[in-house]
């Protein structure tokens, strides 16, 4: 079993859609082993998006990022990572395959409706980032 990360967005919780998301993840097979809300700080979203530092985009997203609350979960599956990366689809919804979580609930490149860690690695980081030991079950 591995473990990834994913992040509601801003425009998931805002919509009313996050127990949508949630389902589809749910159905989907993974188990949610840690989860939270909360609402980022500038300094927050800067961190966790640190690797986006020099991008055009970076400013817009951290803007994005702060403008609401946000739930955070730690989700377990064989494969996590790859498989929640499917789920959610392309990056720019317009590009995501049918079924994916972006291309049903993303806007835009920007407004994308979910996080997923891109990497085993990655995704150690970013748990790390938001949860202890201790929050997860
Ligand atoms: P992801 O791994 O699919 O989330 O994509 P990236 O790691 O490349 O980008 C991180 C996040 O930055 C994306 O999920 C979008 O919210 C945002 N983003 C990516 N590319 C663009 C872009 O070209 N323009 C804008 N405005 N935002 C972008």
């Amino acid at each position: 079993m591995q473990k990834t990360l994913t992040i509601l967005k801003p425009d998931t919780i805002g919509a009313g859609r996050a127990g949508a998301v949630i389902a589809s993840i749910e159905e989907a097979g993974f188990r949610i082993r840690a989860v939270r809300m909360l609402h980022l700080t500038r300094g927050q979203a800067e961190g966790f998006y640190a690797v986006h530092r020099e991008r055009p985009f970076f400013g817009d997203l951290v803007a994005f990022m702060t403008e609401g609350p946000v739930i955070v979960m730690v989700l377990e599956a064989d494969d996590a990572v790859s498989k929640l990366r499917e789920l959610m689809g392309a990056t720019d919804p317009a590009k995501a395959e049918n079924g994916t979580i972006r291309k049903r609930f993303a806007t835009n490149i920007e407004r994308n409706a979910i996080h997923g860690s891109d990497a085993p690695e990655t995704a150690a980081v970013e748990i790390a980032y938001f949860f202890n030991r201790l929050e997860m079950v």
